[in-house]
């Protein structure tokens, strides 16, 4: 029997619950700052501290927010909703209740599209609603030692929406190609800054594992504390891996919330999920209840950009792109916009995406910057590749005024100018230079007069070098072949 179980092969099932704060400049229900960062307790008021007495008014920009985010999701937008009271007790909620949309979330039936591997992959969103967010506590010191803990509210009453997938992630690589989709989406929206550095875009994971192939749902745990990307997925990898070995051994995988370790590597379990909790939710008295008539929801809608996915097809179909330079060009709105604003000035859209794919991406990466504090402005890209092509530069010495570029942020052609970067096209210089180089290397001369080809790509190289890679290229070659003829 036991031998049997060692033989199945086990396919994990993930299901992700996403919370985002939102943008807005104050609290869901009062006019506390939502600033990060501020010293604790200073961003606080009696309405975000649940004293008695105080009136909890809803923030219109958070609602919009909201309504945003569930239609770049495809969701359907809820008609009517209530702002309900989840009820619990934990020391960083001072009212004793979290107001969330229980009963009529916001968006339902959306989905993501994901590339995984070259294959789309499409990721159902079963629910996005908006809450409220919890206070912070801070743990001091070690837990035992010094058994205290301090609390900040400046976080309670932050607006959040809560995005919850269907379980259609398949493995712990498409959890987060679907977060960073999800991230890149909700980015162009405009509505979060999704920073998982500073909390502002949190991912739980629900993992379980079933004999491969079968359809029946088996006991899950929900992973906490991934911050990154790459925790997301580390964190899924190492729990898919605990429980095929608990199945493996004829065991059940218990239900419970796990906490990941990031220093050791693995999660260790935090509480169990077997009493099923009791929220005890009503609509909150104090909250009035929400209409979203069609053409609010039409006008949120016309306020959505141009989102990756629509962008993509728009590259690919309007400039022959393949599916990878529009996939790398869409991949954040900013850069997006840079490449659509070098096509104005130069309507090469593949050359341009070359140089913003190995160039560009490739500065910024070595630098962590974000396109957002690149120097080169797109205008002054499209300088750069006109120069190339009345041949003023050469594409090599191109590459070198790019550097300088995105160093100041000069023009290219100051930076052309101030180098003595023009390139040689006379070609009485031209000629000179390359009788030298012939006198200089009578064997690769004989090399070439005697069949070998390859010597005459060395001969222009010493034409290049001699002339610090300002030579024209094309005229070399032609003036190289004539001499030795
Ligand atoms: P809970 O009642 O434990 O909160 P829900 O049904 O609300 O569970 O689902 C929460 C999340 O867990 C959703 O993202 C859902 O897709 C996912 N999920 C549900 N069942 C499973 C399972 N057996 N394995 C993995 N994920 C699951
Ligand atoms: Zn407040
Ligand atoms: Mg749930």
């Amino acid at each position: 029997m036991v031998k049997e179980v060692k033989t199945v092969k086990f396919e994990p099932v993930i299901g992700l619950e996403i919370h985002v704060e939102l943008l807005t400049k104050t609290k869901i229900f009062c006019g506390c700052s939502t600033t990060f960062g501020a010293e604790p307790n200073t961003q606080t008021c009696p309405v975000c501290l649940g004293l008695p007495g105080a009136r909890p008014i809803l923030n219109k920009r958070a609602v919009e927010f909201a309504m945003r985010a569930s239609l770049a999701l495809n969701c359907d937008i809820v008609d009517y909703t209530t702002f309900d009271r989840k009820n619990y007790f934990y020391a960083d909620l001072p009212k004793g209740y979290q107001i969330s949309q229980y009963f009529f979330p916001m968006g339902t039936n959306g989905y993501v599209d994901i590339n995984v591997n070259g294959e789309s992959r499409r990721i159902r969103i079963h629910q996005l609603h908006l809450e409220e967010d919890t206070g912070k506590l801070l743990h001091v010191g070690d837990i035992l030692a010094s058994p205290y803990s301090r609390v900040d509210f400046n976080r309670a009453g932050v607006p959040l929406i809560e995005i919850v997938t269907e379980p259609d992630v398949g493995s712990a690589e498409e959890a987060r190609l679907f977060l960073q989709k999800l991230r890149t989406i909700l980015l162009y929206t405009g509505i979060s800054d999704c920073k998982m550095e500073e909390g502002s875009l949190r991912c739980d994971a629900n993992v379980s594992i079933r004999p491969r192939g079968s359809d029946t749902f088996m006991n899950k745990t929900e992973l906490k504390n991934m911050n990154s990307f790459r925790s997301v997925q580390r964190g899924i990898e190492f729990e898919i891996k605990r429980q095929t070995g608990i199945c493996k051994d004829g065991k059940e995988v218990v239900p419970e919330t796990r906490h990941w370790n990031e220093d050791k590597g693995t999660t260790t379990a935090m509480r169990s999920k077997f009493a099923a909790s009791d929220y005890r939710c009503f609509p909150d008295p104090n909250v009035i209840p929400l209409e979203t008539d069609s053409s609010w929801i039409e006008e949120v809608r016309n306020q959505l950009p141009e989102l990756p996915d629509e962008k993509q097809e728009r590259f690919k179909e309007e400039y022959q792109l393949p599916d990878y330079d529009a996939e790398v060009l869409t991949s954040s709105r900013e850069l997006a916009d840079f490449f659509d604003e070098t096509l104005k000035d130069y309507n090469e859209p593949k050359t341009v995406s070359n140089w913003i794919m190995s160039e560009l991406l490739a500065y910024l990466k070595a630098e962590k910057m974000e396109i957002t504090g690149c120097k080169i402005a797109p205008r002054q890209l499209a300088q750069l590749l006109q120069l190339i092509d009345k041949g003023t530069i050469s594409g090599k010495i191109a590459k070198t005024v790019f550097e300088e570029m995105f160093q100041r942020g000069e023009d290219p052609e100051t930076i052309v100018e101030e180098k003595g970067l023009v390139q040689i096209a006379d070609e009485g210089e031209l000629e000179r230079i390359i009788e030298e180089v012939i006198e200089a290397n009578p064997g690769p001369v004989e090399d070439f007069k005697g069949g070998k080809k390859k010597a005459l790509g060395f001969l222009v190289g010493q034409v290049m070098k001699a002339t610090k890679g300002k030579a024209n290229p094309q005229m070399v070659n032609k003036l190289l072949g004539e001499k030795l003829k």
